[in-house]
């Protein structure tokens, strides 16, 4: 059980379908605060702290996804639900791509609303990744505004892929997987040293010390664009990617 009234923001704007929620919600005890459009949503969200938001995608104005976007650039970790009409794999994988943490189609089963609005927010309140299942099915991991998928062996920041090297990429699982833990230079080497040579290589650079501190150094330009996504140095020992909300 939630500790204090979890706020919700729905973004709706099919009047019958807002009163509804909202009721619902309330019902539920929770705080509820309501937009029917982005702009309306946007200026609600630099006033008000929420919890969580309900996102219709198909609004007046702008689209749903660009709330999204706004909100995984100004406010970390923000659970989004997308409740929409699109009901196409496409719109799914465009929705979780962009950032949102689940995805719900109309018409839609209020229950099965309920219990996915819960657990989204139980998962917010736990540390600052969560795992899931992204919409092909495979295991991913969310921080903040980036998306590692494990069984492809991608990123996306803000919803956009992320060129990574095989390096670049096993540094990056690796920082992300320990979140807010210090990741030693052995951790890396040795995660390193246990996969195979970087395709397209003859001859394999020696991983050490130096390597590594090109990778890093590689890797924070391709992260620069989020604020939230900070790798530090943990002097003497190794790195450590600060949680999105410290
Ligand atoms: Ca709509």
């Amino acid at each position: 059980m939630l500790k204090r009234m979890a706020t919700i923001l729905i973004v709706e704007d099919d009047p019958l379908l807002l009163d509804a929620l909202t009721g619902q919600l309330q019902q539920l005890q929770f705080s509820v605060c309501t937009a029917t459009s982005v702009a309306g949503a946007t200026a609600l969200l630099q006033t008000q702290a929420v919890d969580g938001i309900i996102l219709d995608l198909g609004l007046p104005g702008a689209d749903g996804l660009d709330l999204l976007t706004w909100a995984r650039n100004h406010i970390a970790g923000l659970p989004v639900l997308i409740l929409t009409a699109r009901d196409g794999v496409d719109d799914r994988v465009r929705g979780l791509n962009a950032g949102a943490d689940d995805y719900i189609t109309k018409p839609f089963n209020m229950q099965e609303l309920q219990a996915r609005l819960q657990a989204m927010l139980r998962r917010a309140r736990q540390p600052a990744f969560t795992q899931a299942s992204n919409a092909a099915g495979g295991p991913s991991t969310t921080l903040g505004p980036l998306l590692l998928d494990h069984a492809s062996h991608t990123a996306a920041l803000n919803g956009d892929p992320l060129e990574l090297t095989q390096r670049e990429w096993e540094l990056l699982e690796l920082l992300v997987n320990r979140c807010g833990e210090v990741v030693t230079r052995d951790d890396v080497l040795a995660a390193w040293r246990a996969s195979p040579p970087e395709p397209g290589q003859t001859a394999a650079p020696p991983l050490n010390s130096n390597a590594l501190e090109v990778y890093v150094h590689r890797l924070r330009k391709k992260l620069d664009v989020s604020p939230n996504l900070v790798i530090r140095n943990i002097r003497g020992l190794g790195y450590m990617l600060a949680k999105p909300a410290d």
